[in-house]
This record gives C-alpha cells, sequence and structure tokens, in this order.
C-alpha cells in the first residue's frame, strides 16, 4: 500500500517495480475514483440517481471488482490473466451509462479506462486493442438492443463513442509498444557494453604486447599482464617503485638510463605520439629490450581522454640481428685478406710477358669476378657497421663534380659491357657531405644501372638545381623493376625476382646502404621503374648556402 501510495504521489518508485498485484490495484483504480467522483457529483447533480438500481449495481460491481484485484494472488496465476479484469470493467460502464444517459450524459467515456489498460498493457497488443473496440461497441449497441432501439440511424449515431475509444486504444499501444522497445534497448547498453570490455580484456591478456592506459589526469587505469611483466623487468632490484622516473630504461645498445623527461610515458603525457622507440628495461639477464609506441586519444567530444602506451617485447629480434651483424661482419672480414691477395697476384701476373694472350684474358675474368666477390664483401661489412652510430665525416662537396668522377671510373666497365655512358651536369652544385659516403651512393647507382642493363643500351647521370635540393638522377634503359619489387627495393638483402632469374650476382644490399646514407646527409633517394623501359634513381641532398646565397646586410 505504501508503494502504491509512493507510486501515485511522490513518483519515487516506478510502476514495474511494483508486485503483479499491485499494478493490477493501480490500473484498477482510477475507474474507482472515477465512479466515487461521480457519486460526489450525482449527490449535488441528482441525487435521485442513488434510487436507480442500476446506479447502484454499476458502482456496487465496480467496488467488487476493486476488491477482486486486491485479492486475486496475480502472481501465481499465468501472465496475462490480469486482463480479465478491464474486461469485466466495461460491465460496470455500460451500466453506469446506461441508467444514467438522461441524467449524466457522456458516461460511456469511462470506459477509457479498461481500454487504456488492455492497450497499455504491451500483452498481444493488436488482439487486445481489438478486443476493447468491441467491448466498446456492445456497451453502446446492447442496451439498444435490449431495449428495442436498434434502427440503423440510432446504430450510427452511437458509433462515436466506440470509435474515439478505439483510436485512444491504438494510440495507446502505439506509444507503449515503442516505450517498450526504448526500453529493451536500454537495457541492452550496459549488457553490450560489458561484453565488449570483457572481450577487449581478454584481446589485451592474449596478445602478446604490453599495454597500459592512463587517463586525462595520467593515473594508470589499466595495465595488461605482458606490461606487468615488462614493468617487473624494469624495476631496480628490491624495489616496488610506483615512480616511473626511478624505473631503470636505458637508451637502446647504450649503458645510460633515459632522462626523465625524455622518457616515452613522459612524452606521450605531453602530447607527443611516438612510434617504435626502442629502449631497454632492466640490466642483465632479466633484461627486455622493448619497442613503444603512445599516443593520447580523446573522447567523443574531441576532449583528451586518456593515453595509450603499447610495449612489444623485441629482446630476441634485435638479438638476433646483432647476432647476423657480428656474423656478416666477421665473416667479411675474413673473406678480405685471401681477395685482396688474390686480387694482386692476379695482377702482377697480368703484368708477366710470357703469359699467352688467352691466358691473360682467363686472368682478366678471375679479377673481375675477384673484385665482385669483394665488392660485395665490402657491402656486406659496411650493412653491419651502418645503423651503428659511426659519425659521418661531414665536409663542403660539388655533387656534379662527385658525379662526373663516379662516370669516369664506370666508364671502363660500360665500355666491357657496350653500355654508352652519359653525363650532364648543371653547373657545380655544393653540398655537405661525406665523400665516401656520397661516392658509393653514386657507384652503387651507376653499377647498378650497367649490371641490369643490355648492351647496346644508353645511361645517363644528370644533375640539377631543384629549389633548395641538389638532384642527381641515374637514368636507364634496363630491366625494369616490377612494382611488387619496386615497394622492397631499398630493404636489406631484397633482389628482385628478375634479377635473382637473370643469374646477374648481387647482395640485396646496395640500394639499403645508399638510401641509409642519403638519409643521413637529410636527402633522399627515390626510384621509378617501368619492366622494360628502364628505371630512374634520384638522389636529393641539401644544397649547402654558400656566400652567394646569404641575404646581404
Ligand atoms: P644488388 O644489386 O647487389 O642485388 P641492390 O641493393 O643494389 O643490390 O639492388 C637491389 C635490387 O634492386 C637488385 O637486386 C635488383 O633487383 C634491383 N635493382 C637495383 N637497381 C636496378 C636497376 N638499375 N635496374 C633494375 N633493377 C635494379
Amino acid at each position: 500500500m505504501e508503494k502504491l501510495l509512493d507510486v501515485l504521489l511522490l513518483g519515487r518508485v516506478r510502476f514495474h517495480d511494483l508486485s503483479m498485484r499491485g499494478r493490477v490495484v493501480l490500473s484498477q483504480l482510477p475507474l474507482n475514483l472515477t465512479m466515487l467522483l461521480v457519486c460526489l457529483i450525482a449527490v449535488i447533480a441528482d441525487p435521485e440517481i442513488f434510487g436507480n438500481p442500476g446506479f447502484l449495481i454499476a458502482q456496487g460491481w465496480a467496488l467488487a471488482l476493486l476488491v477482486v484485484a486486491a485479492a486475486v494472488p496475480w502472481d501465481r496465476l499465468p501472465y496475462g490473466w490480469f486482463l480479465v479484469m478491464p474486461v469485466l470493467d466495461f460491465y460496470p460502464v455500460g451500466l453506469l451509462r446506461y441508467s444514467t444517459e438522461s441524467t449524466l450524459p457522456g458516461l460511456g467515456l469511462l470506459a477509457v479506462f479498461p481500454i487504456m489498460w488492455l492497450a497499455g498493457s504491451g500483452y498481444r497488443p493488436r488482439i487486445m486493442v481489438s478486443f476493447g473496440g468491441i467491448a466498446a461497441l456492445l456497451m453502446v449497441w446492447v442496451p439498444l438492443f435490449l431495449g428495442g432501439r436498434a434502427t440503423p440511424h440510432e446504430l450510427a449515431a452511437n458509433l462515436v463513442v466506440p470509435f474515439m475509444l478505439l483510436a485512444i486504444g491504438v494510440g495507446t499501444s502505439v506509444m507503449t509498444l515503442s516505450g517498450m522497445a526504448q526500453q529493451q534497448r536500454v537495457q541492452e547498453l550496459p549488457e553490450r557494453a560489458e561484453t565488449r570490455e570483457r572481450l577487449l580484456d581478454t584481446v589485451l591478456d592474449t596478445v602478446d604486447v604490453g599495454v597500459l592506459v592512463l587517463d586525462d589526469h595520467g593515473e594508470n587505469t589499466y595495465l595488461n599482464a605482458k606490461e606487468r611483466q615488462l614493468y617487473m623487468a624494469a624495476l631496480p632490484a628490491g624495489s616496488s617503485t610506483t615512480n616511473e622516473a626511478e624505473l631503470l630504461i636505458y637508451w637502446e645498445g647504450r649503458d645510460e638510463l633515459v632522462p626523465p623527461e625524455q622518457r616515452p610515458l613522459e612524452r606521450v603525457l605531453n602530447g607527443e605520439t611516438i612510434e617504435h622507440e626502442v629502449y631497454q628495461l632492466g640490466r642483465g639477464p632479466e633484461a627486455r629490450t622493448v619497442s613503444i609506441s603512445g599516443r593520447q586519444f580523446v573522447d567523443a567530444a574531441g576532449n583528451k581522454a586518456g593515453t595509450v602506451l603499447a610495449s612489444t617485447d623485441v629482446t630476441e629480434v634485435v638479438a638476433a640481428v646483432r647476432a647476423r651483424d657480428k656474423f656478416l661482419a666477421a665473416m667479411s672480414h675474413e673473406f678480405r685478406t685471401p681477395l685482396t691477395n688474390i686480387l694482386g697476384y692476379a695482377e702482377l701476373l697480368h703484368d708477366d710477358p710470357s703469359l699467352s694472350p688467352a691466358a691473360k684474358s682467363d686472368l682478366q675474368i678471375m679479377a673481375r669476378n675477384a673484385r665482385h666477390l669483394n665488392h660485395m664483401v665490402d657491402d656486406i661489412l659496411l650493412s653491419s657497421v651502418t645503423g651503428s652510430d659511426a659519425p659521418l665525416l661531414r665536409r663542403p662537396l660539388d655533387l656534379s663534380e662527385l658525379a662526373q668522377e663516379a662516370v669516369a671510373s664506370a666508364r671502363a666497365e660500360a665500355t666491357s659491357r657496350g653500355i654508352e655512358v652519359e653525363v650532364t651536369v648543371d653547373g657545380p652544385l655544393p653540398v655537405m657531405g661525406d665523400r665516401t659516403g656520397l661516392v658509393r651512393i653514386l657507384d652503387n647507382l651507376l653499377s647498378n644501372a650497367l649490371k641490369y642493363s643490355d648492351s647496346g643500351t644508353h645511361v645517363t647521370l644528370a644533375t640539377c638545381k631543384d629549389d633548395d635540393w641538389a638532384v642527381c638522377s641515374v637514368n636507364d634503359e634496363g630491366l625494369g623493376i616490377a612494382p611488387e619489387d619496386l615497394k622492397r627495393v631499398f630493404t636489406r638483402f631484397q633482389r628482385s625476382d628478375a634479377a635473382v632469374r637473370s643469374g646477374i650476382p648481387g647482395t640485396g644490399l646496395g640500394l639499403a646502404l645508399a638510401k641509409e646514407v642519403a638519409e643521413l646527409h637529410d636527402g633522399r633517394l627515390d626510384v621509378t621503374s617501368v619492366v622494360g623501359v628502364g628505371s630512374v634513381f634520384t638522389l636529393r641532398l641539401p644544397l649547402r648556402k654558400t656566400h652567394a646565397d646569404l641575404p646581404r646586410a
């Protein structure tokens, strides 16, 4: 009862939180209260009505229905049985209407209560609304038939009320159904959110990537199992610090701690986005090498919502790369001495006047191949040292001059292959650079152009100025590079299928190293190529500002 009053007066308890009995009583009550009001009105308007048996029976019947509503254990009956009540309500309303038609007209509209109950219950809505409409029709027509007044005119004139009630029923049903659908969606939302959360948790704990999430105040909100493991590796021995600045985070390959303000988390919290930066966590056998990426994320309104840091354990990969480089360095070093010997003795022998021309020609082939081998060993050796912090010896150079020298030294090779090499320079191109590095790039581009071209073709090396860039392009009419190989042409040890098939020797290192050296000079190395037509490799280096370029005071 208390709850009923609360629903009616305060609205703190929701209708659907009541027991079934409470709900039935509450749905029945409006009719009874209105009928009570009718009694009060009748006292003033027409006291004689209390002598009308129809009026009294209708009031008694309505009261009896309220008692039934309160007495029946609706919760124990099958769902839907409570709809007997609005159906039965049509009887007292019909009787009331019939008995007071002349003194208090319009009481038939009280049928709005049962019809709204039927339509608003949400149970079999179409059937219930139709049922309510029929009941309303019977309510007005039955008295006509019983009173012998069922003329077509009377029947039609009395249709207004049932139609009105039917329309109210349909409207109520539509609103109820859409409300129910919305409620269902609202109920499903938390369920869906929880399922998503569980999925995310499972994914994050399954993947082999450490994930750390911080809220917009920089507080830890999520740490997956892998991240916890990496965090433990960075903890100083015997410490359980939660202070990021005290964690052992080293620069990769150096024995130096990263200063607190340069640590990845600190930088990301300050709004920086970092990608695949490699650090070492901890020292000793437990140390881990990690590649860290991180960024901030925003909420739906575009405000900063937090920070995510993802760490991939690359300890084994880095160790494998180191082992490979060590092996390559050792191997190429061991190859050099015997090769230098072979080349030296081949040159000595070549000058021997007693050698026949045929033997000299064989010797030349041997020497050429030994030189080739030497070149490859050089590449391998260089590849194992570039990427280390070997400093560049930059000094003022002229790219056009370097290009002319490169063509001059490749001319002999070109002639022997039957390829014509041309060089066109557009005046001096001052750059700051490492002579050995730049000569190596140009030699590599030229030797590739010759290596991957047939005799009778042309190779052109051209230099020019392009805004603030010194540009040198090497153009050939050779094999060309297929689009799928073009993407990997600057990747170490990658060789095109065509190059491998044609048996042209190579290591797949030259271009990768050339690009690295170009980038160390703040420059670029690009390629365009069409299979069967040829390739153009373009080296761009920043032009050195000379005195003539400087603004005059
Ligand atoms: P290498 O020539 O020793 O194999 P590079 O790194 O110099 O290694 O070149 C990588 C690959 O790119 C080559 O194997 C070849 O497939 C392709 N390539 C390079 N230059 C040219 C060129 N001028 N024409 C056609 N293919 C080329």
